[in-house]
């Protein structure tokens, strides 16, 4: 590739020797200077950062958007029977299609996507408070998770895998449709991971009936108008407006095939009991949930990448991510130092309004949340030691990034979900308690270690049974098909979003066995 190419990251997935720059383009999670964008392309060099007049223009297109002002109707329980019953019916034509066909609308949707980012971002900003940089990934993402399940359609769901079989027979395995699934999606990425739910259940064949958050429901409407307009038929989507009693009535209807659900453990295990309690087919739910995320950082670190890597792995999107850093364990030797460091560098943090480019963190979602969040640093002030306690814009959904030592990690006890960083030292003679600790927490989403000798990071990544775990870098950001997403235990279900097993988890084999 030139130096200039420019090429999605599902095409990069088609290069293996392109795939040595996945390093590099893990740093797109860097929380941005003021005035830097990200380029929406991955490149042959990575993720680039544009000039600032590409900020300048990409900024003024946003900001002529007119979007939509209107209350939106939510859902009765009888709209979400209707949608299921609607949805059978489009899933028999549906899953006849070929994965050509399926994949073609998918590719189409994604250039829409790219062709309407002003918009989107507009929408992320204005709904879901993103930052400019948050929200180019957001689109960004989106759009890569099109392109990357219409790759993996094509490839698995086109003529089946031949298999071995004697003399005058053949066997065939090939994966379908399940049926109706039901998409329930997180506010956090209102476009990113609602998109990849649907296009993902999609591309396998199946029907779908989507229940975004309720906090976000104007971008998840304009994603499915996209997406019948880039050829999805109406009958095979459906989108159903309403809170966490719409989303239950949907999961409770004696119709559908599967849930796809991306929140809170607690939600997940919900889903589960009433899947389970139900006469009929077993019903399979996939779940995505959160963490108690750690990193460890040992003596041999190296201090201004730590600062660096803790502050956007803890900060960026106002920590509100599912992959965030939560408690930091930290050797005791290097502990002063690296604290100091990593609280200057979150001195520096613009907090303020997602629309202005100068913003690195953003509000949170709704005043609901600023006040769990709120309770949570007045409780901790009294209880830890403060390291740091930013500031924030008086009036408005806005958290200062605050960093606090704990004396243990069991302190820590559920997974608070914004710019929030706890810190526990450890001795190096007590590695194995870190270890131990960080498994019985129970969750297993995200992890970071940063050292400089191999034998502790392969003690850790071996011992931990965590879905993804960073190096001697940030935690967050995961690049569909280069870091596959999800996490194990109280995190989820597995399989992992934007990885090759995907796609399987969502259908049903047939194997078809030909006396020829
Ligand atoms: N995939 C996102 C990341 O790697 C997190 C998704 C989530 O918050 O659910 O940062």
């Amino acid at each position: 590739l030139a130096a200039d190419d420019s090429v999605p990251v599902a095409t990069l997935l088609e290069r293996p020797e392109q795939m040595i720059r996945a390093p590099d383009q893990a740093r797109n999670s860097r929380l941005p200077l003021p005035g830097e964008l990200y380029l929406p392309r991955i490149n042959s060099r990575g993720i680039e950062f544009g000039d600032r007049m590409a900020l300048d223009s990409l900024l003024q297109a946003v900001g002529s958007e007119v979007l939509p002002t209107a209350a939106v109707t939510n859902a009765t329980e009888k709209d979400a029977a209707i949608a299921v019953a609607l949805a059978r019916t489009g899933f028999t034509f549906w899953s006849r299609t070929s994965a050509d066909t399926r994949a073609t609308a998918l590719e189409r949707a994604a250039e829409l996507l790219e062709q309407r980012m002003p918009r989107f971002i507009a929408l992320l900003q204005t709904e879901g408070g993103k930052t400019i940089d948050d929200a180019v990934s957001e689109v960004r993402e989106a759009v890569d998770f099109c392109r990357y399940y219409a790759i993996e359609g094509r490839k698995q769901f086109g003529d089946g895998l031949s298999l071995p079989g004697p003399t005058g027979e053949s066997n065939t395995l090939r994966l379908r449709g399940r049926g109706v699934m039901v998409a329930i999606s997180p506010w956090n990425f209102p476009l990113a991971i609602f998109v990849g739910q649907v296009a993902a259940c999609l591309m396998a064949g199946n029907a779908v009936v989507a229940k975004p958050a309720e906090q976000t429901p104007r971008i998840a409407a304009e994603a499915v108008a996209l997406l019948h307009e880039a050829g999805i038929p109406d009958t095979a989507l459906h989108l159903v407006q309403g809170d966490g009693k719409i989303g239950a009535a949907l999961v409770a209807d004696e119709h559908i095939a599967g849930v796809v659900f991306t929140g809170s453990t607690d939600v997940a295990r919900s889903i589960n009991r009433t899947l389970a309690a139900k006469d009929g087919p077993i019903v399979p739910l996939i779940a995505e949930t959160g963490g108690i995320n750690a990193m460890i950082v040992d003596a041999t670190a190296l201090p201004e990448q730590v600062a660096d890597d803790v502050v956007t792995s803890a900060f960026r999107s106002a920590g509100q991510r599912c992959s965030a850093l939560r408690l930091l364990f930290v050797q005791d030797d290097v502990a002063d130092r690296m604290i100091e460091m990593i609280a200057g560098a979150a001195r520096e943090l613009t907090v303020g309004e997602p629309r202005d480019p100068a913003t690195q963190v953003g509000p949170v979602i709704d005043a609901e949340a600023k006040a769990r969040l709120d309770a949570h640093i007045a409780r901790m002030k009294s209880t830890a030691r403060v390291h740091f306690a930013g500031e924030a814009p008086a009036s408005g959904n806005f958290v200062a990034p605050h960093i606090f030592e704990l004396q243990s990690a069991d302190e820590l006890t559920e997974e608070v979900f914004g710019p929030i960083l706890h810190v526990v030292r450890y001795k190096a003679a007590d590695f194995a308690h870190v270890l131990q600790s960080i498994a019985s927490s129970g969750y297993g989403l995200t992890l970071g270690v940063h050292s400089r000798i191999d034998d502790t990071v392969e003690t850790v990544v071996e011992r931990l049974a965590v879905g993804n775990v960073y190096v001697n870098r940030n935690m967050i950001g995961a690049v569909v098909g280069v870091q596959p997403f999800g996490g194990h235990g109280l995190s989820g279900t597995g399989p992992k979003a934007g990885g090759p097993h995907y796609l399987p988890r969502l259908a049903t084999e047939q194997t078809v066995t030909i006396n020829t």
